[in-house]
């Protein structure tokens, strides 16, 4: 089954994407991710996408969808995850089509539900490998040595969005224009919401239990 991951920044969809790709063999295709590939080629496209994502907000749906389009195309049969897309109902509208054009469908769209109140800790708290790209948070889960990536040993740094005055206004990028989504796919009967809070082993748990 093909879904959609969705849900506030910090809800976790890239953790849980990670599980999906080892144990379910999925494709993870994030949005974000390729933003900050290109951002790091110093593409064109790169430098557009860096001057929103800096200051924590959405890049303009006609630069996202392009490049979405770009991927989707390219897909072969295996089943895949979209992690930060679709992001606005503009976005979700445009999605639809090309699928149908390229013969494919999603199955779910699943939300990943985390109380606001939780996720400036885990953001302001989020350290990624600069390397593999694993995730690791100074509480919860700190690398074994300190600014060391466990898997790769490359250096573990701090996103430049996941600053606190940029995380503000990704939250109000989301509430206004990512919440929507809910009742969109709640139209489509695909929406389900999964607790995102706990052990990550159970969320993974919970969120398979919806595919
Ligand atoms: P998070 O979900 O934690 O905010 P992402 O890595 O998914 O992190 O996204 C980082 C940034 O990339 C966003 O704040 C936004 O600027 C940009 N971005 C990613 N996906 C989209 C999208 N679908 N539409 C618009 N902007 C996007
Ligand atoms: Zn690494």
């Amino acid at each position: 089954m093909n879904i959609i991951l969705f849900g506030a920044p910090g809800a976790g969809k890239g953790t849980q994407s990670a599980l999906l790709v080892e144990r379910r063999t999925m494709k993870h295709i994030s949005t974000g991710d390729i933003f900050r590939s290109h951002i790091k080629q110093q593409t064109e496209l790169g430098r557009s996408a860096k001057v929103y994502m800096d200051q924590g907000k959405l890049v303009p749906d006609s630069i996202v969808v392009g490049m979405v389009e770009d991927v989707l195309k390219g897909l072969g049969s295996q089943n895949f995850i979209l992690d930060g897309f679709p992001r606005t109902v503009p976005q979700a509208e445009a999605l639809e089509g090309m699928l149908k054009k390229n013969g494919l469908e999603i199955g779910k769209a699943l939300f990943l539900e985390v109380p606001m109140d939780d996720l400036m800790g885990r953001l302001t708290g989020r350290r990624v490998c600069s390397g593999c790209g694993a995730t690791y948070h100074i509480a919860s889960k700190p690398t074994q040595r300190a600014g060391v990536c466990d898997l790769c040993g490359s250096e573990v740094i701090q996103r430049a969005d996941d600053k606190e005055d940029v995380i503000r206004t990704r939250l109000e990028a989301y509430e206004t224009s990512t919440a929507p989504l809910k009742a969109y796919f709640a139209a489509q009967g695909k929406f389900s919401a999964v607790g995102g809070t706990g052990q990550t082993e159970d969320v993974y748990r919970r969120l398979v239990g919806q595919m």
